[in-house]
């Protein structure tokens, strides 16, 4: 299977070289006084990288994003809460189905695809008793990125418990979990972390903390008590994806050297800003019109965006995102995150000039 296409999907992503160094390398045992403090300083850097108080937590779960996702969902709510669930794709979807699942009591506010969500979605569930809320700060699927000061100012005034997924857009578009006083932000490793899958983080306030000491969780390994408690000293209950938390490691210690998660927002708004103005001249129109720094969701006019997909990876050695479901051919995606450089942008948009040239966009 060839792997050196140039990357344009939202994960897994390009990664750097010293990230795809450290894959290279034997993995280390990791019950070791060296592992716990690479573990402590992982977790100090994403707290502040994630706006997050001082008494919050990080977590690392071997898993995907989803893991995390639903171990949010069984660790922090209970059958006694009523939560609200932005469902505007596939992701706001998932929250949906894990709510289910695990019988939370929840509404959903179901969105268009590529729609935004407004005050005026908002305004039927004030003052229904609503304590907590689930949302994918960016619907990756879509491309939509929702105002989370509007989320926010809702959970303030209705004392709801903010649960955000912020795997795609944390480190891409800005974030302060205190300022939007979220109790938990969910990311994953392959997305603008730029590593391998593998590994999903959530940040928890110390309210976070708080509900999952004292929920009762039948799982063994979604219960995140022992977690917390190991987390204390930088370990984990079971076995990490070691190397993968040491990629993660490396990487945030280069975005901290490249000026922090400031400098590193604006690198990725300048490459999506970059990227949308080289295809001003091509026929696409953007899917919607609240964009997310980490991807741009377009709509070609006259082809399958489906074939583009097919296409550009077939005959270009490019991949940009297709869309699966309903929106298979009406829409496909192109990525920002992970270690992409204008000049790339100019390679992909020239490929796509060329498709224009032969008729085929
Ligand atoms: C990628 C992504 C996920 C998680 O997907 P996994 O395949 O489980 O890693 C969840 N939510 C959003 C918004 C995502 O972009």
């Amino acid at each position: 299977m060839e792997t050196n296409k140039l990357n344009f999907t939202v994960g897994p992503v390009m990664s750097s070289d010293l990230v795809l160094a450290i894959g290279n390398e034997q993995v280390p045992y990791f019950r070791t006084a060296e592992f716990s403090e690479l573990m402590l300083e992982c977790e100090a850097l994403l707290k502040r990288f994630a706006g997050a108080e001082d008494n919050a937590r990080s977590l690392f779960i071997t898993g995907s994003g989803t893991a995390s996702m639903e171990a949010a969902v069984m660790n922090v709510f209970t059958p006694k809460d009523k939560v609200l669930v932005v469902n505007g794709g596939s992701f706001g979807h998932r929250f949906v189905e894990l709510c289910q699942i695990h019988e939370i009591p929840y509404s959903s506010i179901d969105l268009e695809f590529g729609e935004s969500l407004t005050a005026k979605h908002l305004e039927a569930y004030e003052n229904q008793g609503f304590t907590g809320f689930l949302i994918n700060k960016h619907e990756t699927s879509t491309g939509v990125h929702y105002d989370m000061q509007l989320v926010s100012d809702f959970c303030k005034r209705n004392g709801c418990f903010l649960v955000v997924d912020a795997i795609s857009s944390f480190l891409a578009d800005p974030f302060n979990m205190s300022e939007l006083d979220a109790q938990v932000m969910i990311t994953g490793s392959q997305k603008a972390l730029a590593c391998p899958p593998g590994i999903s983080i959530m940040v928890l306030s110390a309210k976070a903390v708080a509900r999952i000491n004292n929920n009762n969780v039948k799982s063994m390994y979604f219960d995140l008590k022992d977690a917390l408690k190991n987390g204390e000293r930088g370990q984990t209950p079971f076995t990490p994806a070691v190397g993968i938390i040491r990629q993660i490691h490396a990487r945030l210690k280069e975005i901290e050297a490249n000026g922090g998660v400031d400098a590193e927002v604006a690198r990725t708004a300048a490459l999506a800003k970059d990227f949308r103005s080289k295809i001003s001249s091509l026929p696409f129109e953007l899917f919607t019109d609240s964009l997310s720094n980490a991807v741009t969701s377009l709509h070609p006019i006259n082809a399958s965006a489906h074939q583009i997909f097919l296409t550009l990876k077939d005959e270009y050695d490019i991949w940009i995102c297709p869309n699966g479901g309903e929106l298979k051919d009406s829409v496909f995606r192109v990525g920002h995150i992970g270690c992409l450089t204008p000049e790339d942008n100019t390679t992909l948009v020239d490929a796509m000039k060329d498709m224009q040239r032969r008729g085929l966009i």
